[in-house]
């Protein structure tokens, strides 16, 4: 399993342990991760 969560340009990721919030705009490294815990997409582009 991997730690990280995968995100596509536009998305936006919060972190459920400090409530940080952020907007991907660049997918390259979509991997993401905060606090050591994958971040959850609260908002996908395309729907
Ligand atoms: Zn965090």
């Amino acid at each position: 399993m991997s730690e990280g969560t995968n995100a596509p340009n536009g998305s936006r990721v919060k972190c459920e342990a400090c409530n940080a919030e952020a907007i991907i705009v660049k997918a390259e490294n979509p991997s993401l991760s905060c606090c050591g815990q994958a971040l959850t997409i609260t908002f996908k582009p395309g729907a």
